[in-house]
C-alpha cells in the first residue's frame, strides 16, 4: 500500500515547478510567479484571473486596493485568509504597454489553457468542497465557458474539482463601480461568500451522516 503523502508536501512540489513554468509567453515578463496561498486543507478555495502589479511584484494573490477589498468582504461573511486557500486560473501577471505604462489586460485563452496544468494540480490536491470563482474569466474556466457573470453569479454549479462552484463579482470590478453600484456590487460579493460558507458547512454535515457507523472494535483501532 502507498503511504498518502500530506497536501502541504504535495502542493509545495508543484509550486516549486510552477515557479519554473515557461510555457506561455508570460514566463518572459513576470517578476514572480503567484501560484497562490493560504490553508491547503481548506474546504473553500477562491479563484480569480490573475495577478496584477503587486501580486506581480511581491509573488502573493491579491495583495493590492483588490486584495484589501476580498479580505473585507471575507471578515463580513465571518471568515479570514487562513480559513480559504486563494489562487488565479493564471499564475503570471499579463499586461500591455501604453504610453510608457504597463497595463494590466485579461489574459488570452492560450495562457489559460496553458496555465490549467497548475490550477488542475492545485485544485486535484486540495480537493475543495467549494469553489468561489472570482469574476467571469474564472467561472468561464472553472463552471462553463458562455457563463455570463452578471446572470449567472450566486447559482450553484459543480465540476470535476468540487461538488459547489459559485461564480461571485471580482473585488476588482467592484472598485470601479461608484455609489450605489458599488455598494451593490459588494453586497453580492458578500452574500456569494456567505453562501459559500453555509454550502460547506451543508456539506460538512452530510458528509458526518454518510459516514459509516464501524462496529465497536474497528471504531477502536481508529484511536490507535
Ligand atoms: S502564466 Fe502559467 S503557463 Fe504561463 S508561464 Fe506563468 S505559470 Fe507558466
Amino acid at each position: 500500500m502507498t503511504e498518502e503523502r500530506p497536501v502541504e508536501e504535495l502542493l509545495a512540489e508543484v509550486e516549486a515547478r510552477a515557479k519554473q513554468c515557461v510555457a506561455c509567453p508570460l514566463a518572459h515578463t513576470r517578476t514572480n510567479v503567484v501560484f497562490g496561498e493560504g490553508n491547503p486543507r481548506a474546504p473553500l478555495v477562491l479563484v480569480g484571473e490573475g495577478p496584477g502589479e503587486q501580486e506581480d511584484a511581491t509573488g502573493r494573490p491579491f495583495v493590492g486596493r483588490a486584495g484589501a477589498l476580498l479580505d473585507k468582504a471575507l471578515r463580513e461573511a465571518g471568515m479570514a485568509r487562513r480559513h480559504v486557500y486563494i489562487c488565479n486560473i493564471v499564475k503570471c501577471r499579463a499586461y500591455v504597454i501604453e504610453n510608457g505604462r504597463a497595463r494590466n489586460r485579461p489574459p488570452t485563452a492560450e495562457e489559460i489553457q496553458a496555465c490549467s496544468t497548475w490550477l488542475d494540480a492545485q485544485l486535484t490536491i486540495i480537493k475543495p468542497l467549494v469553489i468561489v470563482c472570482l469574476g467571469g474569466p474564472a467561472a468561464s474556466t472553472l463552471i462553463h465557458k458562455n457563463f455570463k457573470i452578471m446572470q449567472d453569479r450566486g447559482k450553484w454549479f459543480s465540476n470535476r474539482y468540487a461538488p459547489a462552484v459559485i461564480a461571485a463579482l471580482h473585488p476588482a470590478y467592484i472598485l470601479r463601480q461608484a455609489g450605489e453600484a458599488y455598494e451593490k456590487a459588494y453586497r453580492s460579493l458578500v452574500d456569494d461568500l456567505i453562501a459559500a460558507r453555509e454550502r460547506v458547512k451543508e456539506l460538512r454535515r452530510l458528509q458526518e451522516e454518510a459516514k459509516p457507523i464501524l462496529p465497536e472494535g474497528e471504531e477502536q483501532l481508529r484511536l490507535f
